[in-house]
């Protein structure tokens, strides 16, 4: 895992493009999880973050948050078919 984090990553706000910092979170810090999250200063935007490079980077990517849970959705089984195994048995 990685031991140094910056205080502060650049990041732009993936809907109006602004320029601001934000801090590592903890999963980061903590668990080495890249991922964090909040609020665009400027457009008020609820952001997934995190730093480039997986954890590596000088600087962090934002994902607005909708967009991010699609991609998240994917990764995971449905609900239905876990229901329908618990039914088998
Ligand atoms: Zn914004």
């Amino acid at each position: 895992m990685r031991e140094y984090f910056k205080k502060r990553y650049e990041f732009r706000c993936a809907k109006c493009n602004k320029v601001q910092w934000a801090k590592p979170s903890m999963s980061m810090t903590e668990f080495g999880r890249n991922s964090g999250h909040g609020r665009c200063t400027y457009c008020d935007t609820f952001l997934h973050l995190e730093i480039e490079g997986d954890l590596c980077g000088e600087t962090m990517v934002s994902i607005i948050w909708e967009d991010f849970l699609k991609t998240i959705k994917i990764e995971r089984p449905t609900q239905s078919s876990s229901i329908k195994k618990k039914v088998n048995k």
